[in-house]
């Protein structure tokens, strides 16, 4: 069977491994295709692109986009974008910027707290990539502040935590947009971070996404346990969505978490691959 991963980190946001790496990772875990999905930047699809020129494996494209959401963390995938889109370029530029307002803020609420990180230390552990609230949490670990980078989310971090800040500018339907208009397919990310409490809560939201356009549902995901799976993939054919899937591997920031297998028995279809292009070719048809 041939399988994938369409969720991945590299040091181009908060992933560990750089794109090359990743993309030899891939090949050398037996994965037909891989997706590079940083968060809110596209900076390293090109060197992802060139390193699977030498080797037998598929890199798609792709980028994840955080949005305002009322409760929980939405992200909205897009796939097959053109990276140089000006409209891609232009969306990313307003979300970044807002991050970089975010983290100073963030370095200051944690110093109240009698925390003693920097900015400084922040952008070393990003290697030139863009900082984000897992380079927080490490900081927070080698600082001794906390034991785990889960307790640093749990304790200051998440949503609602001493030290969070919000940074999400772009609304759902404009991220849909923009991946539209960079040619590209919008899946919803990891529906259980939106911590629905009812599947009517959950349907609710997804109609809402397809309403502005949404292309396709992250069902297969590392924190998905295999009924909410089925129930998605179930969600997901009654709305004529693609069903994807990804373990949304970070490598050492998220290190309980293996590229192509998530927490251990994932197993995404290539099938995911093939709809996802279905769909592609269908919108550029259109
Ligand atoms: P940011 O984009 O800077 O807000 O950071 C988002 C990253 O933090 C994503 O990679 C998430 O997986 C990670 N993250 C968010 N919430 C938590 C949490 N409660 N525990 C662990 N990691 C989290
Ligand atoms: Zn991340
Ligand atoms: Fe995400
Ligand atoms: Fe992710």
């Amino acid at each position: 069977m041939k399988l994938c991963d369409l969720h991945t980190h590299t040091t181009a946001s908060d992933g560990s491994d750089s794109p090359s790496e990743l993309v030899r990772l891939a090949e050398a875990s037996g994965l037909s295709a891989l997706a590079i999905t940083d968060h809110d930047t596209v900076s390293g699809i090109e060197e992802a692109l060139r390193a699977s020129d030498q080797l037998n494996i598929e890199v798609i494209p792709g980028v994840e986009l955080s949005v305002i959401a009322n409760k929980g963390n939405m992200h909205i995938l897009g796939y097959f974008i053109d990276k140089d889109s000006p409209a891609l370029q232009e969306t990313l530029n307003i979300v970044q910027k807002a991050r970089a307002e975010r983290n100073p803020k963030m370095v200051a609420r944690l110093n109240e707290l009698g925390i003693g990180v920097s900015m400084t230390m922040l952008e070393d552990m990003a290697q030139g990539g863009q900082v984000g609230r897992p380079h927080f949490a490490r900081a927070l670990v080698e600082l001794g502040a906390v034991r785990t980078v889960q307790e640093a989310f749990d304790r200051y971090l998440k949503r609602g935590a001493p030290a969070y800040c919000p940074k999400s500018v772009l609304k759902p339907v404009d991220a849909i947009e923009t991946i539209h208009r960079a040619n590209g397919v919008a899946v919803l990310a990891h529906p259980f971070s939106l911590k629905c409490e009812t599947r009517g809560e959950l349907v609710g939201i997804v109609d809402e996404l397809v309403a502005a356009g949404l292309d396709g549902l992250e069902c297969y995901y590392s924190e998905h346990s295999k009924e909410f799976t089925q129930e998605l993939i179930g969600i997901a054919r009654q709305r004529g969505l693609v069903v994807t899937g990804g373990t949304d591997y970070h490598g050492k920031a998220k290190p309980y978490i293996k590229l192509g297998s998530g927490k251990g028995g994932l197993k995404i279809p290539y099938e995911c691959v093939h709809e996802l292009k279905t769909r592609l070719h269908e919108r550029s048809s259109n």
